[in-house]
């Protein structure tokens, strides 16, 4: 029999070779902070490493067998010791409850729990509050693999809390990635600012945010867009003292955006905020990704008006 790695999981990338170190040292941190755009990715290294702490068939250490019943229940997604909580796209209240209710469960002896939750990116320093004091005092056995596509906007307290890896796709990419990460997101809100300021037409902005980044496919740069949309809202609403300001986000655009004519009336911006949430499902489900986008910038469009 052949026992699996870490790598074998994603491929060789900053991530698999600083928990495959950690697993064979046995000094894994109690909470990870996995950056990465991709999402599949995140969640195949976080298999990988419920696999490895709870494997019960042949293996050394920081591999596992992939063939046991706790392997298999893992790949099922019926184990006790993983459990995936949020989805990535908006942030949802109730996702950190059971997550932190999840992760203060003691684990059987010799057993590793691995509580993931996607989309820190978008907690609000309430839910950062709220799961904050379980990182801090973890309860033996447990190990948070909180994952981000963007680590500009995850909160500082939970960052400074989380061992921070990368998982990238292309392997040549260690330090660049995350710093290209954030060139894309300043250079597709700087299409919003001037689609917003009508010096970008619909057509001209839609199709620059399809193709951000030649790299990945349409329907990743729309997500990508329909982020980027939801962080422009926010710094509009930043920007104009209807949201507190957050330290570590500061757009280099707000000064900007303090000036576009926007009618934020909280009836109308709420649920075009929920709207985005939709929209990144849609385009997740396969509805024609330049139809969501353009939808939703027209309808950013029509804030900037009083009608
Ligand atoms: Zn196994």
């Amino acid at each position: 029999m052949s026992a699996k790695r870490i790598e074998d999981a994603i491929g060789p990338c900053a991530a698999t070779r600083c928990i495959e170190a950690a697993l064979v040292s046995g000094k894994l941190s109690h909470a990870y902070l996995v950056l990465g755009r991709d999402d599949g990715a995140k969640l195949a290294l976080a298999t990988a490493l419920a696999k490895a702490g709870n494997c019960t068939g042949e293996h050394l250490p920081g591999q596992y067998c992939d063939a046991c019943a706790s392997c298999r229940q893992i790949q099922a997604g019926g184990s006790p010791n993983m459990r995936v909580f949020g989805d990535g796209t908006k942030l949802d209240i109730n996702a950190v409850d059971q997550f932190i209710a999840y992760a203060c469960i003691k684990t059987a002896p010799g057993s590793l729990r691995l509580s993931v939750f996607r989309g820190v990116d978008f907690f609000t320093d309430v839910a950062a509050d709220r799961v904050l004091s379980t990182l801090e005092e973890p309860v033996a056995g447990n190990v948070f693999l909180l994952l981000s596509r963007n680590s500009r906007r995850v909160l500082p307290t939970i960052r400074s809390r989380a061992q921070v890896v990368k998982v990238e796709s292309d392997a040549g990419a260690d330090a660049g990635q995350t710093g290209r990460q954030q060139q894309d997101e300043d250079a597709a809100l700087d299409i919003l600012l001037n689609y917003a300021k009508a010096n970008l037409s619909l057509g001209d902005a839609s199709g620059r945010l399809l193709r951000m980044d030649a790299a990945v496919s349409r329907r990743e740069n729309a997500m990508e867009a329909l982020r980027s949309i939801a962080v422009f809202m926010e710094g509009v609403l930043r920007a104009r003292g209807k949201l507190p300001p957050l330290a570590h986000v500061s757009l280099d655009i707000e000064p900007e955006l303090a000036r576009v004519n926007f009618v934020l009336d909280d009836s109308r911006v709420i649920p075009f905020l929920d709207r985005l949430g939709d929209r990144v499902q849609h385009v997740e489900q396969n509805v024609n990704a330049e139809l969501v986008v353009t939808n939703a910038l027209l309808e950013l469009r029509r804030m900037t008006t009083d009608e």
